[in-house]
């Protein structure tokens, strides 16, 4: 695991920052705090430059010609397969499938290793905090087989009640599927006991780890969990690329998803024969620069150190929870003790639409709404929250802007 140290210099920010282009513009005439990094995270020069060297220099289609440049864009596309199996500890490049991003890999997981084993009364344990692309993939599987969906309680602070979840494993329980870290509360599940408790009865375990992967170091073999989604946008990459880890037994047993190019070995109108993992799953031509993009992204985020990402983080996110919640009126939604990198909170008086758009005039960029996790949000009694969340390239600074920002909106309301 990659933690910080005493050793650790702490980060030079204001040197990483010349690093992402998009950081250095005003916005609304003020310069730009951008605080909407759980939703998308900005890309730096070094991933912006990998995917316009891969289309000057090596682009064509993979897989398929002999000539140079099909080589050498296979050759990038596969080294970029490899240089994510290294990030998160998996054993085998069997076991990393490219996607369009987590949605697509959770949908995977649903359509093609699900489903088939899905008889009705059968049940899927997820937990009230997820995100949407982590529920309705299974109320869909759910609607088809007659399985049924069951959801693990949390607590007012926003934190799985472990207990429930254990009462609700049984042996009609054929997944388990949740957050890694919550994208609405911030909140860092307890994953090691959650497959820890699902594998006791055999039941596989899928972690929605988009929130997860650009905060802390990961290791799919200690995890131990079955299947792990995440996107690119999300860790300083490019959109429309993102991975589906998967335990290689679990993924050869399973049938393809989509049919197409790339995921056969021979086709006749009798019978088509299917091409070994992780091809089996890659229907189509992939997104090969995102592919190359997203290594240069974890170049970039391994040559900082997560353990130090970790670290400037955590700061962040102590000062920003002490100093919005001192605000009158403002009440922070989700105070888990194990939080990752996001406040969402609520204001007396003012709709968080309103925080956001007051908060833009700024310069400010926050996200308002349910997150695409409204079961999450209603759990608190609101419709809604402002989010801010943060990146390694954002400073305290910031912060105090955000948080003169947010008070002179409540005033505003006053
Ligand atoms: C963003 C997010 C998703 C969906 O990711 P996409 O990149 O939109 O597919 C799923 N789960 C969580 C926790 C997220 O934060």
């Amino acid at each position: 695991m990659n933690r910080a140290t005493l050793a650790d210099p702490p980060l030079d920010v204001a040197r990483l920052r010349a690093d992402f282009p998009i950081l250095a513009q005003t916005i609304n005439g003020r310069p730009l705090v951008y605080l909407d990094n759980g939703a998308s995270s900005q890309r730096p020069r070094a991933v912006i430059d990998a995917e316009r060297r891969y289309a000057e220099e090596m682009h064509a289609n993979v897989h398929r010609g002999v000539h140079t440049l099909s080589q050498r864009a296979t050759d990038a596309f596969e080294a970029a397969r490899e240089r994510v199996r290294r990030f998160i500890n998996a054993r085998s490049i069997r076991e990393v499938v490219f996607t369009r991003g987590t949605t697509e890999s959770i949908n995977l997981v649903a359509n093609s290793f699900l489903r088939p084993r899905l008889k009705p009364g059968d049940e899927i344990l997820i937990s009230w905090l997820e995100h949407h692309a982590n529920i309705v993939p299974w109320q869909m599987a759910c609607e088809a087989t007659g399985a049924v969906l069951k959801v693990a309680p949390i607590n007012r602070q926003g934190e799985l009640d472990l207990d429930a979840f254990q009462a609700l494993l049984s042996d009609r329980t054929k997944l388990v599927a949740t957050a890694h870290v919550s994208n609405a509360l911030g909140t860092v599940m307890p994953v090691r006991e959650i497959v820890t408790l699902a594998h006791a009865r055999g039941v596989p375990v899928l972690l929605d780890g988009a929130q997860a992967v650009p905060h802390f170091a990961l290791d799919m073999q200690a995890l131990d969990c079955d299947f792990y989604a995440f996107s690119g946008h999300k860790l300083y990459g490019p959109d429309g690329i993102g991975v589906l880890y998967g335990r290689e037994s679990l993924l050869e047993a399973m049938p393809p998803w989509q049919g197409g190019g790339d995921m056969i070995l021979s086709v006749s109108f009798t019978g088509t024969t299917y091409n070994q993992l992780p091809f089996k799953f890659e229907a189509g031509t992939p997104h090969m620069s995102g592919a190359v993009g997203l290594a240069a992204a974890i170049d970039y985020v391994d040559g900082i150190g997560l353990g130090r990402i970790a670290a400037w983080e955590r700061m962040l996110l102590d000062y920003a929870s002490e100093r919005l919640s001192a605000i009158d009126g403002l009440t922070v939604i989700g105070t888990a003790k194990d939080k990752a990198s996001l406040v969402s909170f609520v204001l007396d008086g003012v709709h968080p639409h309103d925080i956001g758009t007051i908060l833009d005039q700024q310069g400010v960029a926050i996200r308002t709404g349910h997150h695409c996790a409204m079961p999450a949000i209603e759990f608190f009694g609101v419709p809604a929250t402002a989010r801010a969340s943060f990146a390694f390239y954002n400073t305290r600074e910031e912060i105090d802007v955000l948080v003169d920002a947010v008070t002179a909106a409540r005033d505003m309301f006053r």
